[in-house]
This record gives C-alpha cells, sequence and structure tokens, in this order.
C-alpha cells in the first residue's frame, strides 16, 4: 500500500508500504511483490506466509478478498499483523514467492 497523503506522481520507495506488515520494505531493500490496486507484499512477510500455508498446511479460508489479487478464494490464507488485516490467498504466496525467487535483482529463497 501507499503511505496516506503522498504525492502519486513522485512516489517514493518509503512511500511504499508492505501491507501485511506495514514497513516501508523496499525502502529498506526487502525484496517485495506488487498485486493488484497497489497492495505489496515484502519477502519477509512472504517467507512467514509460506512456511505457515505450504510448509505446514496452515491457515484458514476468510470471507476477506484476499489483498493481492482481489479475489476471494475458498483456499486457506495468511493474514498480516497490521490493522486493517489484510489476507493473501494460497495462490498468492505461491505465485508471488516463485516471481522473488527467479528474480535476479534479489536474493530470496523459499523458506524450506
Ligand atoms: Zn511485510
Ligand atoms: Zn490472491
Amino acid at each position: 500500500m501507499h503511505r496516506e497523503g503522498i504525492d502519486d506522481n513522485n512516489v517514493q520507495p518509503e512511500d511504499i508500504l508492505c501491507d501485511f506488515c506495514g514497513k516501508a520494505a523496499w525502502a529498506q531493500d526487502v525484496p517485495c511483490v506488487e498485486g493488484h490496486q497497489g497492495s505489496v507484499v515484502c519477502g519477509n512477510c512472504l517467507h512467514v506466509a509460506y512456511s505457515e500455508l505450504i510448509l505446514a498446511s496452515g491457515g484458514e479460508p476468510t470471507k476477506e478478498q484476499c489483498r493481492m489479487c482481489l479475489e476471494h478464494r475458498d483456499d486457506p490464507v495468511w493474514e498480516g499483523g497490521i490493522e486493517p488485516i489484510a489476507a493473501i490467498c494460497l495462490r498468492c504466496v505461491k505465485q508471488s514467492s516463485a516471481v522473488l525467487q527467479k528474480s535476479k535483482q534479489w536474493d530470496w529463497t523459499k523458506p524450506v
């Protein structure tokens, strides 16, 4: 998400906040993946989400739509730690992890 009250024509790295932890991850050199409507998940959250949803087969379905793809699915989701609570669906966790892992810009690998 974007920090409130910023100039949309002049967005700075520190204006880009992870929707799931609220940190200016990009400005701190943490890899980020963009979703729809300016949503962002950082590599730190993705690491936790991947571990919980995929490695531990955890997570519960929710009535909320996924913050990244804006769809509602019946898959388990991972929820971030800040208000308003944002959910990321299993599919987006997989896709975003694959994007980051492939990216040459970042040294990010899926948790094992
Ligand atoms: Zn985050
Ligand atoms: Zn999704």
